[in-house]
């Protein structure tokens, strides 16, 4: 898949696990990937109490920074203009991208490195920003290698995760000029930066994501583990960065208890090799940095979330990626397999709100209700719950007092909704399911042995003989008259 095309989410999602469960070489990449990612994070929290305790802390932090969201947007915005960051707002990725392509135009700019961003990936800026004559290239490892591949990731922190070293060692053969096949991942990962350091040198605009924006002081805080973060948003003249509304924070002391839950539920370490805070562009007196710094600020369908109280629990996330690893589903047939930007669990709950149910509704149903994935959320986001709620939307037409999802109803078959109309019916009315019973068991010879999709892995369900009622009821007459008898003698 080289690009994410939102109007093949639905149509194609179950072709795509079909696909994937067939794969045996991916499945067997994943599996090894999230059971080595689970030990990690496992490892980093010995303590269960200790663990509870920070993710109710973690809960408690980005629930009270969502309760004042607007004002802490309005807060973040002043005081990054007062240090001299431009804030752009953007309410849809069209606009995201036109304003990015604007800044790129006032520089003359052709030329962008990117530091990891999903929210990047959300926009579909790459292909955009190809379509405009700007090249772009990623330079965080996985992502690197997912472009390479002609790719999209297949995880939200570890974007090339399905791949195994034989796979990347063949690509670098294949796509970079003069490089061998080798294994040695040490060796890979040269070739790579080799490739990626000068591109940083010949950069006019360098973008990158956000993990945290704190309006108390205006600070970008960027979290990541190669350098490419840093070089991405020093080397160039110009850095961008691009925001989620909801990734607002409301101090610097709200920082320590979420990056503690950040970096030991995503990739199991108790800090990242590099943490970056950018409050200003470079100052006069400072050797180095980007001459201008501007956010971006992306709503593209968070503030719906935002105001139905159930589903504003989405807005929590931290985009650690714990929900996937644990998520049986998830590890079984991978990124992929969701067609959609964001997959896993956070995936099903983000996807379907962005883009709506009648484009992305049909993910919700890659799930089994476990709710592992809430029981590994770091800020207790109860995403079983919020699936099941979106599954519901899937098929509800009635309208809701909020706004509701978009696409609402899109699921809703007609033939299903009379069939569990019949079914309430039937409950309803105790002679009516009585005799309902009784025609099933004497007609159950006719049963279909084919129900659909249904039936493609299972045998279709044959009514009993009889049905529990009239077994019982043969029984209790069958001991009143053992008992008879037994009195008689
Ligand atoms: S929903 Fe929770 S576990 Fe999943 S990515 Fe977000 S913060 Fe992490």
């Amino acid at each position: 898949m080289s690009r994410f095309e939102p109007a093949t989410v639905n149509l194609e999602f179950d072709k795509r696990v079909g696909d994937a469960l067939q794969d045996q070489e991916l499945r067997a990449n994943f599996r090894g990937a999230m059971d080595f990612l689970m030990g990690k994070r496992a490892a980093m929290f010995p303590d269960k109490e200790g663990l509870e305790a920070l993710r109710t802390q973690g809960e408690a932090i980005r629930n009270r920074c969502l309760s004042q969201l607007p004002e802490l947007l309005e807060q973040f915005e002043q005081r990054c203009t007062e240090n001299g960051i431009q804030v752009h707002w953007a309410e849809t990725a069209q606009e995201a991208n036109a304003i990015i392509l604007e800044i790129m135009h006032k520089h003359d700019a052709t030329r962008m490195v990117k530091g990891k961003s999903m929210a990047s990936e959300e926009i579909g800026l790459n292909h955009f920003l190809a379509d405009h004559g700007v090249e772009c290239l990623e330079t965080d490892m996985g992502e690197y290698i997912v472009q390479l591949a002609d790719e999209t990731p297949s995880h939200i922190i570890m974007p090339a995760i399905h791949k195994n070293k034989q796979q990347i060692a063949r690509l670098f053969n294949q796509k970079i000029d003069g490089v061998e096949y080798s294994e040695n991942v040490d060796r890979l990962i040269g070739i790579g930066r080799d490739v990626l350091r000068q591109k940083f040198f010949e950069a006019d605009v360098g973008l990158s994501g956000v993990n945290f924006a704190v309006a108390e002081t205006g600070t970008l805080c960027l979290v990541e583990n190669e350098g490419n973060g840093r070089m991405t948003t020093t080397v160039p003249p110009v850095h961008i960065a691009l925001c989620g509304i909801e990734k607002v924070v409301e101090s610097l002391r709200d920082i320590p208890p979420l990056l503690k839950l950040l970096t030991r539920s995503a990739t199991g370490q108790a800090i990242t090799t590099y943490f970056n805070m950018i409050s200003s562009p470079r100052k006069p007196d400072e050797k180095d940095g980007p001459k201008e710094v501007h956010v971006v600020l992306l709503d593209n369908g968070r503030s719906r979330m935002y105001a139905d109280k159930q589903l504003q629990q989405t807005l929590r996330c931290i985009r650690c990626g714990a929900c996937m690893n644990h998520c049986p589903v998830y590890t079984r047939i991978g990124g992929h397999a969701y067609g959609t930007t964001y997959p896993g669990p956070i995936g099903q709950v983000v996807s379907p709100q962005i883009w709506g149910l009648h484009t992305a509704g049909s993910i919700t149903k890659a799930c089994s209700l476990n709710g592992a994935c809430g029981e590994a959320c770091p800020v207790k986001i109860p995403l079983a719950d919020l699936i099941r709620r979106l599954r519901y939307e899937s098929n509800n037409s009635e309208p809701t007092s909020v706004p509701a999802p978009r696409g609402q109803g899109a699921l809703r078959k007609r033939s299903e909704a009379v069939t569990w109309k019949l079914w309430a019916l039937l409950l309803h009315k105790p002679g009516l399911y009585a005799l309902a019973l009784f025609i099933a068991t004497r007609l159950r010879a006719l049963a279909p042995r084919r129900i659909g999709p249904w039936t493609r892995y299972r045998s279709a369900p044959k009514p009993a003989a009889r049905s529990l009622h009239e077994l019982a009821a043969q029984r209790s007459q069958s001991n009143a008259s053992s008992q008879e008898h037994g009195r008689h003698e």
